[in-house]
Parts: structure tokens; C-alpha cells; sequence
């Protein structure tokens, strides 16, 4: 057993003495049966959320509706899930209401795949109704259950499906992806923030080439915002070696593919829900990608883009153009400016205004620019005392022409 399950057995002994079942649920176990590294586990319990507030002194409800409380257990936070079963879905997204149950088969039944039906006892025991084992060896993807029923009840498990696709490099079992194909747009009645979630966890996966051809073949990128028609972009994407890409990558490679300006990647990016730092993020490496694709790195385009930025453009130009990109030379170009971004800059605007006896306006910004670009080029030092100097000598020769 990994770790983390070996901290967290004391949870199941404390409440199995107290006259309750419990169990490790979910991804850990199914993760742990690939020798996958487990983060966090999950545990699920016939004992009701009122019965584990008496066993466990320290607790804060996260959902108690739905039966979840969180445990804190030696400074780690553990989710403990009461059994439950999910009644009728009339909106193909959220049960209608939930039922708290004392058996954990039934529990494992409301669970999507048969590999994220699995429950593991205190002792190592695996407890499989629905045959997630054999799934696992043989690598497939497969309902509890009905597929059609299953992605009736909840679409957002399709691209659930195709999620495990990218991260674990499964297939989807044959029945499982005739349901998927023929019931995608129910995805359109899935809120974006939630598909949002699983696309960007396909879009990080190590299968990502794998994932997205089957996203294509299924016709699911119809029901994705901003992606209708735009089979071509998808599968260039996958085609492209994005071993190890971040999210921010990904996101701005498939904006690249798309072809869009900045006012237009701004807007397919808000139709996802992103976060605008992260909008702008993708939007940046975007634009120093254009940049990258016709010229090449030098101290004044490095230290406008930011070192980060500069990296991921051109991990991603390398990606389109082939060969191998030879990061750490450009990390030794950014770490050796003088300045890496404007707050180092010795002077401000009130320096200026105080020198020049001028009052504020746009002249200021030109002038910052200037020296910014002098002391970059290495035409004068990052002081006060020089760049002053400098200024003035320029001016002096200005006003000779
Ligand atoms: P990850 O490793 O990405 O967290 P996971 O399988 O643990 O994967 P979670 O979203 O954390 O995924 O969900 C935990 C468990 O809850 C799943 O393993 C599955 O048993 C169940 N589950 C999650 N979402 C659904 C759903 N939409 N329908 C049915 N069961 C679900
Ligand atoms: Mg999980």
C-alpha cells in the first residue's frame, strides 16, 4: 500500500470501531492498482455524516448534502463520503436528490467507470462488483452499467471518458463509445466551467494525441465552445510532440492552430470561463510565438516577453519547426540582463520630471522606453547617477540637429 493510504488507515479503524464500514474509494485506488502515484485518497463510509461528526472531533462540511465532510487527521485533510445512491436525472447533470445508503455496492454502482468502481479495505483488500480489475489489464474504459443510461443521467462523463484517454492512455470499450458518440450533445447542458475542467486535464494528458482523435471521431469538439468546425486545428494539435507541455502551452498552441488574433483568442479563451490571468498568459506566449516564428531571441525581445514566456514560446515553436530547443541558452540570456523588468530600472518618472522640469505627460513612457533600451544594449548602467548623465548628453546632441 503507497503512503498516503497507510497514514489514512487509522481513519478506517476509528470508524469501524465505531460499528461502521469504510473504505478507500476512487481514483487512488484505481491509480495505485496502475502503480500510478496516489496524491490524495478518498474514503467512503456506511457511517452518516451526523455519526462521523461524533467519531471525528475535528470536522468542516463540504457538501453535507451530498454527504461529504472533511476530516483533519495529522495536518492532512481527508474527504470521508457517506454511501449514497443518486436518484433520476432529469437534466442529464445533477441527480435529482441523494440518498444516503448503508451499502457499498450500491455506492459503487452510482460510479462512472468500472475502474472508478473499485473499493480497497484497511488491509489492502480489493473490493471490484464491476470488474474495474479486469478493465485495468485490459486497458479500457467502460461504464458501470448502461453506457446510454449512464451519459443520460451525467454527459459530463463523456469527457470524462476521454480524459482517462489522455492521462492513462486507455481505450474507450467498444459499447462505451457508441453511447458517447451518439449522446455528445447532451454536453451543451454541462456548465462550462465543468467541462472546462476535464478538457484542460485531457489537454495536459500524456496521451493527449491519443485523446483528442477519438474526441474528433466521437464529433464532441461540436459541443465544446468555440471548437465546432474545427476538426483540422484539433487534429494538427495532436499531431504536434507536447510531452510535457503546460496548460498555458497547450491552450496557446491550439490558438495558434486556430489562426486567431489577440481580440479573438481573448474571446474564444472567455467563452472557456478561463481566468483572465491565465487569458492573458496564453494570449502573451501567443503573441511571442508570432514573434519567434520570424526572428530570433535577443536581450530586448527577451526581456519584454519575461523569461517564462520566452521559454514556453519557444518550446513551442521547436514543436512546430522541429529540433530540439535549447532552453538553458536562453535562460543564461535572460539571467545575464542587466534588468529583468521595469521596477529594477534606477529611475521613475518623477526622476525625470524633477530633471527635465517638465511637466507629466507621455513623453515619460517614451523616455523609460529609451533608457530601458539603452541600458538592455548595455549603451549606459542601470544607476542614477549614469543614466542621468546619459540623458543629458543625449539631449545635448538632439538639440544640435
Ligand atoms: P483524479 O485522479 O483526476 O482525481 P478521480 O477518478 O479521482 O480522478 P474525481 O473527480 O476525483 O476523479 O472523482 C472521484 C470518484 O468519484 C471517481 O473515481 C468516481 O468513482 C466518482 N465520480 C466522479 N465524478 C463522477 C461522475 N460524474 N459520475 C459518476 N461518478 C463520478
Ligand atoms: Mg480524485
Amino acid at each position: 500500500m503507497q503512503l498516503p493510504f497507510l497514514k489514512a488507515v487509522p481513519l478506517l479503524e476509528a470508524i469501524e470501531t465505531a460499528g461502521f464500514e469504510a473504505y478507500f474509494v476512487g481514483g487512488s485506488v484505481r491509480d495505485s492498482l496502475l502503480n500510478r502515484k496516489i496524491a490524495d485518497v478518498d474514503i467512503a463510509t456506511s457511517a452518516l455524516p451526523a455519526e462521523l461528526k461524533k467519531i471525528f472531533p475535528r470536522t468542516v462540511d463540504l457538501g453535507i448534502e451530498h454527504g461529504t465532510i472533511l476530516v483533519l487527521y495529522n495536518g492532512v485533510p481527508y474527504e470521508i463520503t457517506t454511501f449514497r445512491t443518486e436518484s433520476q436525472y432529469t437534466d442529464h447533470r445533477r441527480p435529482d436528490n441523494v440518498e444516503f445508503i448503508r451499502s457499498l455496492n450500491e455506492d459503487l454502482k452510482r460510479r462512472d467507470f468500472t475502474m472508478n468502481a473499485m473499493a480497497m479495505d484497511k488491509t489492502g483488500n480489493i473490493i471490484d462488483p464491476f470488474h474495474g480489475t479486469v478493465s485495468i489489464s485490459d486497458q479500457q474504459i467502460k461504464t458501470v452499467g448502461k453506457a446510454s443510461d449512464r451519459f443520460g443521467e451525467d454527459a459530463l462523463r463523456i469527457m470524462r471518458a476521454l480524459r482517462f484517454v489522455s492521462q492513462l492512455g486507455f481505450s474507450i470499450e467498444h459499447g462505451t463509445f457508441a453511447a458517447l458518440k451518439k449522446q455528445g450533445h447532451l454536453l451543451e447542458s454541462i456548465a462550462v466551467e465543468r467541462r472546462t475542467a476535464e478538457f484542460e486535464k485531457l489537454l495536459a494528458g500524456k496521451y493527449v494525441s491519443k485523446a483528442l482523435p477519438l474526441l474528433l471521431e466521437a464529433g464532441i469538439h461540436s459541443y465544446l465552445p468555440g471548437l465546432a468546425g474545427k476538426k483540422k486545428c484539433l487534429s494538427d494539435l495532436a499531431r504536434c510532440g507536447t510531452a510535457g507541455f503546460t496548460i498555458e502551452e497547450m491552450w496557446s498552441l491550439l490558438l495558434y492552430f486556430m489562426n486567431l488574433n489577440d481580440q479573438e483568442a481573448e474571446d474564444f479563451l472567455r467563452k472557456w470561463k478561463l481566468p483572465v490571468k491565465k487569458m492573458k498568459h496564453c494570449i502573451h506566449i501567443l503573441k511571442w510565438l508570432d514573434f519567434r516564428l520570424g526572428d530570433n531571441w535577443d536581450a530586448e525581445s527577451a526581456y519584454h516577453s519575461g523569461k517564462s514566456v520566452m521559454l514556453s514560446a519557444e518550446r513551442i515553436f521547436h514543436c512546430l519547426a522541429g529540433g530540439e530547443a535549447v532552453l538553458d541558452k536562453l535562460e543564461a540570456l535572460f539571467d545575464s540582463l542587466p534588468i529583468k523588468n521595469s521596477s529594477e530600472l534606477d529611475v521613475n518618472g518623477n526622476d525625470l520630471i524633477s530633471w527635465f522640469d517638465r511637466k507629466p505627460g507621455p513623453w515619460i513612457k517614451e523616455a523609460v522606453s529609451d533608457i530601458e533600451k539603452a541600458v538592455l544594449l548595455g549603451k549606459v548602467r542601470n544607476t542614477k547617477a549614469e543614466i542621468k548623465e546619459w540623458l543629458l548628453k543625449c539631449n545635448q546632441s538632439s538639440g544640435k540637429d
